[in-house]
C-alpha cells in the first residue's frame, strides 16, 4: 500500500508525513471527512507502513509491501491490526451483546476489542493498531470509556478513528486525537475512476460523480445499486402528487426504499467492499418471502431515495434559474423542466426543505411511511383537501 494511492488528499497526507518523518507518530488519529473520499484506504496505509518489519526504509517511504507484516496486512491477516466495526459484535465473548441489533460500538464492544488489547503487548509487530470505523457510532459510555486510552495510550498503541460525522464525538475524544482532515474528490477524477474501474459509460460517469458530489465509495456503491435508474422511479413517485393522495406517494417512495434496501443487502455483490456489513441473519428476509427489509437498513435507503429526489429538485432549481448547462443529470433533463415549470422558486426552495426535514425525522425514528407522508405535505405546500 502507497500513499501515492490515496488521490487528491495532499493535506491528509501531508500531515501524515510530516509525523512519520519528525518519528514522533501520535497515539490517536481523527481521520474526518465526507465518505467515500479515501479514509479507509489511507488508514491501512498508515496502519501497514506502521507495522512493516522493514527497518532500513526512509520514515516518511510507503511499506516495503512485500515483508511478512506488509503480506499480511493486505491479507487483513494482521495480529497487530485490529478493524473495529459494529458487526464484531457477533465475535463477543457475551451472548447478551452479541445478540444486540448493533446500531451503536457500544461500551463493551470498544472495551473487549480495543481498550483490552491496546493493554496488552503487540502479538508480533512493534505495536497495535486500532482502526475504528464510523467512530462517531461510539455512544457516549463507549467514547467516555476509550477517553483514558486516547489520553495515557499503551506505549505500542496507535489509534485511529475514522468518520464521516467528526460532530458526533465528544469534545473530550476530539481534542485527545491528531484531526487529519480529507476533503471531497475532483468530479472530473470521480467520473474517471468510475469508468476505469466499473466500465461505466462516460454519461452515466459524469452523472454519478456529480450525484455523488465529489465521493467516489458512494458513486461506485450508487453505481452497483443502479441508482441512476432509481432516480427515475424517484422522479414517478412525484406523479402520484397532483392528485392530492398523500399516502400513495408515501407507499411508493417506501416501495422504492425496500428494493434498494434488499439490492444493497450483503450476498447481493452490491457491498463487495464492505466486509462489515451489519446483517442479521435474524433478520435477514427469508429467500423469495418478500419480508420486510430490517429497519436501519430500510431508513438508510430511503435517505438515499430523498437525497436523489433532492438531486431532482436542485436539477430544476438549476433549470429554473437558466443555469440548465451546469445540471449533473442531463436524463432527468425533462422531469427538471416539468418540476421547474410548475414551480416558483420559492416552492423549489421549500420542497428541498421539506427533504431535509423528512431525513432529520428519520433520525428521528419517525415510522418511513409517516416521514414520506408529511414530506409529500410539505411538496405540495397545503395540506390536501
Ligand atoms: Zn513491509
Amino acid at each position: 500500500m502507497r500513499f501515492s494511492d490515496v488521490r487528491h488528499q495532499d493535506r491528509a497526507l501531508s500531515i501524515l508525513r510530516r509525523a512519520l518523518t519528525s518519528g514522533r507518530t501520535p497515539h490517536a488519529y481523527l481521520f474526518e471527512g465526507p465518505e467515500g473520499v479515501g479514509k479507509e484506504l489511507a488508514a491501512r496505509t498508515l496502519a501497514s507502513r506502521l507495522l512493516c518489519d522493514d527497518e532500513t526504509l526512509a520514515p516518511d517511504a510507503d511499506a516495503c509491501g512485500r515483508c511478512g507484516a506488509c503480506r499480511l496486512v493486505a491479507s487483513d491477516n494482521h495480529p497487530d491490526l485490529h478493524v473495529i466495526h459494529r458487526g464484531l459484535r457477533k465475535l463477543h465473548p457475551d451472548p447478551a451483546v452479541r445478540a444486540r441489533k448493533g446500531l451503536f460500538l457500544s461500551v463493551d464492544l470498544v472495551r473487549h476489542f480495543v481498550i483490552e488489547p491496546a493493554g496488552m503487548k503487540p502479538t508480533q509487530g512493534r505495536r497495535r493498531v486500532f482502526l475504528i470505523r464510523e467512530a462517531e457510532r461510539m455512544n457516549e459510555e463507549a467514547q467516555n470509556a476509550l477517553l483514558k486510552t486516547l489520553e495515557e495510550p499503551p506505549g505500542a498503541a496507535c489509534l485511529i478513528l475514522v468518520t464521516a460525522s467528526a460532530g458526533r464525538l465528544l469534545p473530550t475524544i476530539r481534542s485527545r486525537c491528531q484531526s487529519v482532515p480529507f476533503g471531497l474528490l475532483p468530479p472530473t477524477f470521480v467520473a474517471q475512476e468510475l469508468r476505469s474501474r466499473a466500465g461505466v459509460s462516460a454519461a452515466d460517469a459524469a452523472a454519478l460523480a456529480g450525484l455523488s458530489g465529489g465521493r467516489l465509495g458512494v458513486a461506485l456503491q450508487w453505481q452497483r445499486l443502479d441508482v441512476l435508474a432509481a432516480v427515475d422511479a424517484v422522479g414517478e413517485s412525484l406523479d402520484a402528487l397532483p392528485a392530492g393522495d398523500v399516502e400513495a406517494f408515501g407507499k411508493r417512495l417506501v416501495e422504492l426504499a425496500t428494493e434498494l434496501a434488499k439490492r444493497a443487502r450483503p450476498g447481493t455483490g452490491a457491498q463487495d467492499e464492505q466486509p462489515d456489513t451489519d446483517e442479521d441473519e435474524e433478520e435477514r428476509p427469508a429467500k423469495g418471502a418478500g419480508r420486510a427489509v430490517p429497519t436501519d437498513e430500510l431508513r438508510d435507503a430511503l435517505k438515499l431515495a430523498l437525497a436523489l429526489l433532492a438531486a431532482l429538485y436542485r436539477e430544476a432549481l438549476l433549470v429554473k434559474v437558466g443555469a440548465s448547462a451546469i445540471c449533473h443529470l442531463p436524463q432527468q433533463q425533462c422531469r427538471a423542466e416539468a418540476l421547474a415549470g410548475g414551480a416558483s422558486l420559492d416552492r423549489l426552495d421549500a420542497s428541498l426543505r421539506a427533504v431535509s426535514d423528512a431525513e432529520r425525522m428519520l433520525d428521528a425514528n419517525v415510522s418511513p411511511q409517516l416521514a414520506c407522508e408529511r414530506l409529500a405535505v410539505g411538496l405540495l405546500g397545503e395540506l390536501p383537501v
